[in-house]
């Protein structure tokens, strides 16, 4: 069986999540964006063995704390996809735009692409490429346990912004659509920022992308 919590870290209070076989208690960290500590923290108290850092998007409050985890842990970083190669070597620049401690530029050991597969334990979850928030942003589907870890895509109520470089509001629209809608309306989805909702609940009432 699959498990996980969501853990707020840095300023921007971005969902970190960690993801475990409870079996064998392998665990991924989805998003590790900051606040190493507070992470280690919660793999030590449930005696999780980290093994692996998946992202979902290389924006500083997801991406932040990545090259530092992987270096101290020797983890391999998993995403996002190529289209967001200029976010994760402007990793220095946005920390300092945005006051966060220094982040590092890092070579992701395995980029995702759309329909990819990524393995924890025994158990295997999707890889959708959802673009418009960033262009190489990714979301895991865990269809076992019904949830996707959907970064800054899709929030209770609201979407992604699309005012960045390379942003595309359609482009995200159809990700929205094409992607996300089609794992389920009963599918709970944990997004970058904010509370847990349900596909099923955003289709009705998501001013954005609702009736769709
Ligand atoms: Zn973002
Ligand atoms: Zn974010």
């Amino acid at each position: 069986m699959l498990r996980y919590l969501t853990i707020p870290v840095t300023a921007f209070q971005q969902n970190c999540s960690l993801l475990w076989d409870d079996a064998s208690l392998q665990a991924a960290v989805i998003d590790p964006g900051g606040d190493l500590d507070r992470i280690l923290a919660a793999v030590a108290e449930r005696g999780l063995a980290l093994q692996q850092i998946w992202l979902t998007h290389a924006h500083i409050d997801h991406a932040g704390g990545t090259g530092e985890l992987a270096e101290r842990l020797a983890l391999p970083i998993v995403g996002p996809h190529p289209g967001d190669q200029f976010w994760i070597d402007g990793l220095p620049q946005q920390s300092q735009m945005f006051g966060f401690p220094p982040a590092r530029a890092f070579t992701p050991t395995r980029w995702l692409d759309d329909g990819d597969t990524v393995t924890l334990g025994e158990h295997t979850l999707n890889v959708r490429h959802c673009p418009g928030h960033t262009p190489g942003h990714v979301v895991f589907h865990v269809p076992q346990i019904q949830r996707a870890f959907v970064g800054d895509v899709l929030f209770a109520g609201s979407i992604g912004r699309t005012d960045f470089p390379q942003g595309n509001h359609q482009q995200l629209l159809d990700s929205i659509v094409q992607r996300l809608w089609p794992m389920g309306d009963e599918t709970v989805f944990i997004p970058g920022h904010g509370p847990e909702s349900s596909f099923g609940r955003e289709r009705r009432s998501n001013p954005y992308v609702g009736g769709t």
